[in-house]
């Protein structure tokens, strides 16, 4: 007799893997196959310690800085960008670098350049300390720049030239706190320079709107990824405030049954760096326990991919 008791468990998609990750990895696979092992890394390739430490097994060594690469490997910059210091101190030592930014932080890069050039100050919206923010950061003057993390930064932060402002994001904040900051910037400075296109990244957005789609129906969420991952925390937050209690676990062994309880409908998504495979492995730590009934909730299919660099697969 089955005496487990019944779960539904409702599967967000899009969720996982963004083209910018996997392209983050495809590229420290394909510089070991091309350079051999080892192949230095600089930063977590992307903010996933199971996906680090397979890498690793490959053969990828992952340093804070540029000065622990010898001279004579290879290194790969992390999908979050790098300051333009960085790869210029690569080529001063003539090392072999590839560089896995992901092709949205650099469009962002790009945009930073331009408004640089045409004598703005930009706002940039962000957190601190995030990899993202320090490589684009690293692409302007210092004092180019300002970092408004909340919208207490928007009201209070001063401007000697408030005519002459433009405002970047980070690529994988809360669509909805972000909305309310730049309504701030706006509402102070009506003639900020916008984006001509959304810097939040498609695969942040879309994974927040999965969250919400499902989070009506869920008595718990569980958010796989790490806790360092900017958009992984995102996803918790936004289903949090939509009143589902919700956890942000790297692996089933992180699951705390004693708060999951005996909930009928849990939800599960998973950030940007996360592998489907540690989905997996909690829908099947959650069938162990339950009589489960799984359901995947497609809000919005992906189809984007980005290019690899010429240079690993010509
Ligand atoms: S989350 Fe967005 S910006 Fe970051 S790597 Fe993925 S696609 Fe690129």
């Amino acid at each position: 007799m089955n005496t487990r008791l019944p779960l539904r468990v409702l599967i967000a998609a899009p969720r996982g893997f963004c083209a910018g990750v996997d392209r983050a990895i495809q590229i420290v696979e394909l510089a070991i196959e091309r350079f051999g092992a080892p192949v230095y890394v600089r930063h977590e390739i992307v903010h996933n310690r199971f996906v680090v430490d397979r890498l690793r097994e490959l053969g990828a060594i992952f340093v804070d800085e540029l000065d622990e690469v010898p001279d004579d490997r290879p290194v790969v910059f992390s999908a979050h960008g790098v300051p333009k210091s960085v790869p210029a101190n690569a080529q001063d030592r003539g090392l072999a670098y590839v560089d896995a930014t992901c092709p949205l932080v650099s469009k962002v890069h790009r945009q930073a350049e331009r408004l640089i050039e045409e004598g703005r100050h930009i706002l940039f919206i962000g957190h601190a300390g995030h990899p993202e923010v320090v490589g684009t950061f690293g692409q302007v003057p210092a004092g180019s720049m300002t970092l408004i993390e909340s919208e207490a930064d928007a009201r209070v932060f001063e401007v000697t030239q408030p005519d002459n402002l433009a405002f970047l994001t980070q690529t994988t904040l809360s669509v909805d706190d972000t909305a309310a900051i730049v309504g701030v910037l706006k509402s102070r400075f009506p003639d900020i320079r916008v984006p001509r296109s959304e810097d939040i990244c498609y695969a942040t957005s879309n994974r927040q709107a999965a969250v919400k789609a499902i989070a009506g129906e869920c008595d718990r969420m569980l958010v796989i990824g790490a806790p360092n991952s900017s958009n992984s925390l995102r996803l918790a937050e936004v289903s949090e405030r939509l009143g589902v209690p919700s956890r942000l676990i790297e692996r089933a062994t992180d699951i705390d049954w004693d708060w999951l309880g005996k909930p009928r409908t849990v939800g599960i998504t998973a950030g940007a760096s996360a592998p489907e495979l540690l989905v997996r492995e909690v829908v099947d730590a959650l069938a162990a326990r339950f009589d489960v009934r799984e359901e995947i909730v497609d809000h919005n299919p992906e189809r984007m991919v980005f290019k690899l660099p010429r240079e690993l697969v010509a």
